[in-house]
């Protein structure tokens, strides 16, 4: 498997990878804006959706992700046990 650093999503507060993601909805792609779910504050949650790259390194819409590349989120562990992690069919959901 072809590991490229830049394509695979960290936190950008803790550095975090192989962890879940999440980025802004709707804005243009920033990594700098990506966030586990230990680095989410509490107001800008709800503005936050799964980060899952494509082969080029681009985010997907979310309700465009296919199949495959969304397994791959969900089979990656929230940064911590605690608070809010993402839910497949609720979204946001208290741990
Ligand atoms: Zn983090």
């Amino acid at each position: 498997m072809n590991t490229n650093e830049k394509d695979t999503p960290a936190c950008n507060i803790c550095k975090k990878s192989n962890v879940r993601i999440y980025r802004p909805y709707g804005f243009f792609y920033r990594p700098e804006d990506n966030r586990c779910n230990e680095h989410l504050e509490e107001n800008e949650r709800k503005y936050y959706i799964p980060c899952v790259i494509d082969k080029d390194g681009l985010p997907w819409g979310y309700t465009m992700v296919p199949k495959e590349d969304c397994d791959i989120f969900y089979n990656l562990p929230e940064a911590v046990s605690t608070g809010y992690g993402w839910d497949t069919k609720k979204g946001w959901v208290k741990l």
